[in-house]
């Protein structure tokens, strides 16, 4: 069990789209099994390579997030390997998005309603499946990651712009 780093925004790799994964060799799989460990740590319903500083088309997420009756002693860990959302459907607004890169914010974000996801699983088959609630969240939340993009990007301009103001400070008093 490795629990790695989660990154908080301004980082760089945060920002940076990531690369497609061609082999899911013993790097990989250990790579995955280090973020179900990290996201578990730090209670996250998801969770993208970026996030740990590594550029790759790497998701997971918890599976059982979505369970009316959910029970954190039951989370299972989903890994998704160059997932794409081939079809998205409707709109709505998902209330209080919150990243664990994205340290002390929420804000309401524009998303899909549902989406059609096709990725591989860690065993390297080919998976189409549709989305919606939270999973539809999930997936359009972490593919975005791994196109460099964070929660923060979709909202108002002027949103972003308190919020980044509200980091600086956070940062320039740590030091
Ligand atoms: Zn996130």
């Amino acid at each position: 069990m490795a629990i790695r780093n989660v990154l908080k925004y301004p980082e760089k790799s945060l920002s940076q789209p990531s690369v497609k994964v061609d082999v899911i060799d013993d790097g990989i799989k250990e790579l995955v099994k280090d973020m179900g460990d990290t996201m578990f740590h730090d209670v996250g319903v998801g969770l993208a390579a970026p996030q740990i500083g590594i550029n790759k088309r790497i998701l997971v997420y918890d599976s059982h997030a979505m369970d009316p009756e959910y029970e954190e002693e039951h989370r299972e860990i989903t890994a998704l390997i160059n997932p794409e959302i081939i079809a998205g459907y409707g709109s709505f607004i998902s209330e209080d998005e919150g990243c664990l890169s994205v340290a002390d914010y929420r804000a309401d974000v524009k998303r899909y309603e549902r989406v059609t996801v096709k990725a591989l699983n860690i065993d390297g088959k080919q998976m189409e499946f549709d989305a919606d609630g939270i999973l539809s969240v999930i997936m359009q939340h972490e593919i975005d990651h791994l196109d460099g993009i964070l929660f923060i990007d979709r909202i108002s301009s002027l949103k972003r712009a308190m919020y980044k103001k509200k980091r600086m400070k956070e940062l320039k008093n740590q030091k």
